[in-house]
């Protein structure tokens, strides 16, 4: 970078990408963010941050930054100003009053997301408001509502190196969460945590000391779970007196080591082994991330895992329990805030449907890009193209935005102030650090010009919106925006504990056809990352990696160009070929415009493909 680290202004922030929370200080100079400055007394992290934190900031200056309001007339964009533009979308959105849909991302703050809601479904009265996806962490909180009565983990960060025994579902924190990543890692080579992972494919944690991999068919991580129950119970390794006890057992009768053996393809004794040795655990941590492509059954999924914890009397224990870790730098606190349909409201994948058939009549996208991160890439971008009115609001003319009528150039979290609430539960403050790109406003600015226009009712400022919150949202009642300081505020949480029982979905199988894996390689979800120099330098093509057998039996080797096929729709891509998945599996990253893997899924459990040259 340009200038001496004496010279550039210091600004306290927090984060951007992932769901970690790990705190951060941008340097600054000519209104530019040019570095990040290493602080190791900055949070629980001591200042580490991951490539993403560390160098992945340059979406911010980017030269593609969108510096107007940009209003479709006769299918090009013309520039225009705040006013036409807020004015064109109030009018529309007014019109549509009961029948407009809403998605956001979770990298809004606190403040707007509470805007977000006010203005989607107070001011309009809409339920179908949904954030980044809801098959996603809105689903894993779904599955935490019912099991112990709160959206929120029950456990925190720090109980990652306060446990004796971490089991992590279907993860690879060093790709998800990397500062999490090092927290297992220090958990494992300081304090002597045995780390047990139960996934499709062997990540990076895998190669840890004394780790121990059970690698399950895709799809069928429930059913491994609810496996781990059965013999649990069965052993008579359950804690006494749980209420409910009898009930799950009946219901997860089937579940026994040999028969879950044959549905996931890991060894009965091998099941039995890691339940027996879960339930010894003097304390048993339980991390289960989103970010790897969750296909549907994700409620489930948190309440079978839920489950586990409950027998074994792991809640509110410290060092114990479990912990799900939110994709974004603010998914629990779209969580908090109710950012999902809670009374019969349409959710992401419907909204997007009710756009085409006419059911949703105005379509609102703060942030989200759909058109790459949703699956079946062709159905959403018909969808969106038979649409009636469709505002987005972005830092960048994404792949959705394209097929806006208005786009409203957003700005970044480091030209704003606000607050994120991370996966630890601790609400952080964000410090406005550079002016706005261009004529940007902050999504803040935006949907509370709208609210004005449409209600009458406008906000002050991010102070007046936090004691809002505060004052309406129990889990933060008593905070102030002020008395956050730098450590920020840890959510208080009080969960219950109610066993759930839940069927496993069933997986299709097919001769010739692989199972597709969906997830993250070092971008996160893509949307800034892509504008990042850093990660598009490590890791810059779009690929399908195969097992070295599969690549064998196809005749496929390293960097062949190959075309992966489902029913939906193909793609062609760059051949990997490794040894961490099983024969059966293909992996690909989904956060590639081009050559997007959405172009393939379907959104169902497993999408079965076909690969070849
Ligand atoms: Fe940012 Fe997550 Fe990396 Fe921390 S772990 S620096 S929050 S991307």
């Amino acid at each position: 970078f340009k200038a001496r680290w004496w010279a550039l202004n210091k600004v306290k922030s927090v984060c951007s990408y992932c769901g970690t929370g790990c705190q951060l200080t941008l340097g600054v100079k000519d209104n530019k963010v040019l570095t990040t400055v290493y602080d190791e007394n900055q949070g629980f992290h001591n200042g580490q941050l991951c490539t993403r934190g560390r160098f992945a900031y340059q979406f911010v200056n980017s030269d593609n930054r969108l510096t107007t309001p940009l209003i479709k007339k006769n299918g090009k964009f013309v520039e225009a100003g705040w006013d036409e533009a807020l004015k064109l979308v109030s009018e529309k959105l007014g019109a549509a009053k009961g029948s407009v849909g809403a998605l956001t991302t979770a990298h809004l703050t606190n403040e707007e997301l509470f805007l977000f809601e006010k203005l989607f479904r107070g001011t309009l009265g809409s339920d179908n408001i949904d954030h980044s996806a809801g098959y996603a962490h809105a689903a894993l909180t779904e599955g935490a509502q019912k099991a112990f009565g709160t959206v929120t983990s029950p456990s925190e960060i720090a109980d990652i190196q306060k446990t004796n025994l971490l089991l992590v579902i279907k993860t690879d924190a060093y790709e998800t969460h990397p500062v999490l990543g090092f927290e297992i890692n220090l958990g494992v080579k300081r304090q002597g945590v045995s780390l047990r992972i139960v996934s499709d494919k062997k990540g990076k944690i895998s190669r840890l000391p004394g780790a121990k991999t059970s690698v399950h068919k895709p799809g069928t991580e429930i059913a491994f779970v609810n496996a781990l129950a059965n013999v649990i119970i069965a052993e008579n390794l359950a804690v006494a007196g749980v209420a409910g006890l009898d009930q799950l057992k009946a219901a997860l009768a089937d579940y026994t080591p040999e028969k879950v053996a044959a549905v996931t393809g890991v060894a009965a004794e091998e099941i039995v082994a890691l339940a027996k040795e879960y339930a010894a655990a003097e304390k048993a941590l339980i991390m289960l991330p989103i970010g790897l492509g969750y296909p549907g059954h994700d409620a489930a999924l948190a309440q079978a895992v839920a489950n586990l914890a409950i027998l074994t009397g792991r809640i509110g224990k410290e060092g114990s329990g479990l912990l799900i870790m939110g994709e974004k730098n603010n998914s629990q606190g779209a969580a908090d805030l109710g950012i999902y349909p809670k009374n019969g409201g349409l959710k992401g994948a419907a909204i997007i449907d009710g756009a085409a058939n006419g059911q949703v009549k105005a379509l609102f996208i703060a942030g989200e890009n759909p058109v790459v991160s949703y699956p079946n890439r062709k159905k959403v971008e018909a969808a969106l193209e038979k649409a009636e009115f469709v505002v987005v609001s972005d830092l960048f003319l994404t792949e959705t935005a394209q097929f806006a009528d208005v786009v409203l150039p957003a700005v970044s979290f480091a030209e704003k102030n606000g607050t994120f609430t991370s996966v630890g539960r601790r609400v952080q403050q964000i410090n406005k650090a550079v002016k706005p790109a261009g004529l940007a406003k902050s999504d803040f600015e935006i949907l509370n010009d709208l609210n004005a226009a449409l209600s009458g009712k406008r906000y002050g400022n991010v102070a007046e919106v936090f004691g809002e919150i505060a004052a309406t949202v129990p889990a933060y009642q008593g905070l102030t925006l002020s008395g956050l300081g730098d450590e920020g505020a840890v959510l208080p949480v009080a969960p219950a504990a109610k066993l759930n029982a839940v069927a496993a979905p069933a997986v299709p199988a097919a001769a010739g056809k692989l199972a597709l894996v969906t997830g993250s390689a070092l971008y996160h979800s893509g949307t800034l990352s892509r504008f990042g120099e850093g990660p598009m330098y490590v890791c810059g093509d779009a690929y399908a990696e195969l097992s070295e057998a599969d690549a064998k039996a196809l005749k496929i080797e390293e960097g062949d160009a190959i075309t992966v096929k489902s029913d939906v729709g193909s793609v062609s891509l760059k051949a990997k070929v490794g040894k961490r998945l099983p024969a059966g599996v293909v992996f690909a990253p989904y956060h590639f415009a081009d050559a997007s893997i959405n172009t393939v899924t379907d959104g169902a459990a497993v999408t079965l493909v076909t690969v070849g040259k």
